[in-house]
């Protein structure tokens, strides 16, 4: 168990020194009595009847104080009897999950960062749309007995998925999920796994992931680019992932980059991921490699030195590298951290943005930010996802 101690030393973000002080007294007397009423609380600790209840209710609000039952053991006033309470000893374990278009992965950890278990599976989750919160739920429920763990131990879920939620209603609003509109994914897993839940969108995950655990350890300014069916980016600013008020951030891949280009799936034409993305690729590929299908494709040719693959992945590289020098005058990263669907195939992509960010960023920024490949492949998400239910658990906020 916790102690009281830690447990509300890492509680107190926002609290009065004072109040911090009396909710130990409560924890640690409700740790030691087991069971005990509010009015023996007051006395015991010599607090207020308006502080303790006060107190009780936020922690009840967290989970780590519950209702008993009446006390009968005759206290020799008449009236309603009071309630026991008891201390709930925390959840300390969270979880993440995060779907990719053709994948499910989930991880399990405690609160230091110490992965207890984690798994995936190859699903379509595209096809499958909203249903692939089902199987999500299942394989939540797989890790947590191959990890020997309890569901009463963990406190909190992350749900990282490839769109957009509003910040506030927690819908997905992004536009290549498009039979997920209106949806709200954190009731559903909600539901179905009775666990607090919150729903991000992957490279924001994966942004956090690499700054926590990978490429971009203990760096301030971090940005991730994601390569995917489309172009993503998450950013972390000043240590903190940037969400925006309104969301919707990181969308590099609507970036311009030719005024009478294709139409995009956003509606507008010539965004940047109309000509840089994994299909295209593939499609700009099909000329020479028609059998050449997947993103494991382009890694398995990107291996072999094929030079029309090379040579697009560099040409991508060179575009994306355009809208990346743009991002790094106006926000000086440390590191953009490149990831996504393909593995060796990011090679010659990210050296190509290494040279266009040293042509078209200012100089004394282009010397120090680090262009660099995932160090946490395609685990990042779901990384990211634990880091960011690990910030918001009860226990820890402060
Ligand atoms: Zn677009």
């Amino acid at each position: 168990m916790v102690d009281a101690l830690r447990v509300t030393a890492t509680s107190s973000r926002g609290l009065t020194s004072l109040r911090a002080a009396n909710r130990r007294l409560i924890v640690d007397r409700l740790q030691r009595q087991g069971e005990i009423s509010r009015a023996a609380l007051a006395r015991h600790t010599g607090l207020s009847g308006t502080t303790v209840s006060s107190l009780i209710a936020e922690l009840e609000a967290e989970g780590l104080v519950a209702e008993t039952g009446a006390d009968d053991r005759g206290t020799g006033r008449t009236g309603r009897p009071a309630r026991l309470l008891r201390f709930v000893p925390p959840r300390t374990l969270v979880a993440g999950l995060e779907l990719g278009h053709a994948s499910i992965r989930v991880a399990v950890s405690d609160l230091a960062g110490q992965v207890k278990v984690e798994q995936a599976i190859d699903f379509d989750v595209d096809d499958a749309g909203p249903g692939a919160l089902d199987r999500a739920a299942e394989l939540l429920g797989d890790a947590i007995d191959a990890g020997g763990i309890g569901w009463q131990d963990i406190g909190r879920l992350v749900l990282g998925i490839p769109g957009y939620v509003d910040p506030q209603s927690g819908t997905v609003v992004s536009g290549r999920m498009r039979n997920w509109a209106h949806l709200v994914p954190a009731e559903i897993l909600t539901a179905k796994t009775g666990l607090p839940t919150t729903t991000e969108n992957d490279a924001d995950l994966s942004a956090v992931g690499e700054q926590m655990f990978g490429a971009a350890k203990g760096l301030q300014d971090v940005v991730y680019v994601k390569v995917s069916s489309g172009i993503g980016a998450g950013l972390v600013l000043g240590g903190r992932l940037h969400r925006a008020a309104e969301g919707g951030t990181g969308e590099i891949g609507h970036v311009q980059v030719s005024e009478s280009g294709s139409i995009c799936t956003c509606g507008n034409r010539g965004c940047l991921e109309t000509i840089a993305s994994v299909p295209q690729a593939i499609e700009v590929l099909r000329e020479v490699h028609a059998d050449a299908l997947s993103a494991a494709d382009l890694d398995r040719l990107t291996r072999a030195g094929d030079r029309a693959t090379v040579r697009v992945l560099t040409d991508m590289g060179r575009e994306i590298g355009r809208a990346v020098a743009d991002l790094c005058n106006l926000l000086a990263p440390q590191a953009v951290v490149f990831g996504g669907d393909i593995d060796e195939a990011l090679e010659p992509l990210v050296d190509a943005v290494r040279r266009s960010v040293e042509r078209y960023t200012q100089p004394r920024t282009a010397a120090r930010v680090r262009i660099v490949r995932t160090s946490l492949g395609h685990r990042a998400g779901v990384l990211g996802a634990v880091a960011t239910a690990i910030d918001s658990h009860p226990l820890l906020v402060g």
